[in-house]
């Protein structure tokens, strides 16, 4: 079985970039829903649910084909949430330093360049998805997915993510985007970031 982990602060701690109301039903409603309707999808298969989510991720070919669909889109939901919880957090934000800074600046041309490349990414993303900061074998890349997909299902591994779904900012920005992605960037957790880079 799979469950909601709990958000690593409290509900407010993100304000003012990001509002108590949409964190609570960000995390409580939309990604409660993913872990519910993913251990619907995968009920009695004893053997998918004791495996991490990441893992049935890379290997989707292996989920029955019947609940594949659904083992994406909310299997996808609830590794992503999860993720995008632990890359936030409150009185951070800035730029990075250390290893990083320089993979970044050697990657992008510098840490400007960067945010202006991964941030034009999530205004580019049609509808619903997300934003992804990719780590392949030390070199940094920026991609996008649709849905609840993930780099995952394509063996490569995100360490920093965006969620552009408009329940992640409609309740304060509505149909602004632009002005929700210019404040996330006050929220981004560098450590948890640095950690994620730092374990591949
Ligand atoms: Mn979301």
């Amino acid at each position: 079985m799979f469950s909601l982990p709990g958000l690593p602060y409290p509900y407010n701690a993100l304000e003012p970039y990001i509002d108590e109301k949409t964190m609570q039903i960000h995390h409580d409603k939309h990604h409660g829903a993913y872990v519910k309707n993913l251990n619907d999808a995968l009920a009695g298969n004893d053997a998918l649910l004791a495996i991490p989510i990441e893992n049935i991720l890379k290997n989707l070919n292996q989920v029955p084909e019947a609940v594949r669909t659904k083992v994406r889109n909310n299997g996808g939901g609830h590794a992503n949430h999860s993720l995008f919880w632990q890359i936030m957090a409150p009185k951070t934000g800035g730029a990075p330093s250390g290893e990083i800074a320089k993979v970044i600046d050697r990657d992008f041309g510098n840490f400007a360049a960067f945010v202006e490349k991964f941030s034009s990414a999530g205004m580019g993303r049609f509808g619903s998805g997300w934003v992804w900061l990719i780590n392949d074998a030390g070199k940094l890349s920026i991609v996008d997915t649709p849905n609840q997909d993930t780099p995952l299902m394509e063996n490569k591994v995100p360490i920093l993510g965006l969620d552009v779904w408009e329940h992640a900012y409609y309740l304060k920005y509505q149909n602004l985007r632009a002005d929700y992605i210019k404040a996330w960037w006050n929220v981004v957790n560098w450590q948890e970031v640095v950690k994620r880079f730092a374990s591949v």
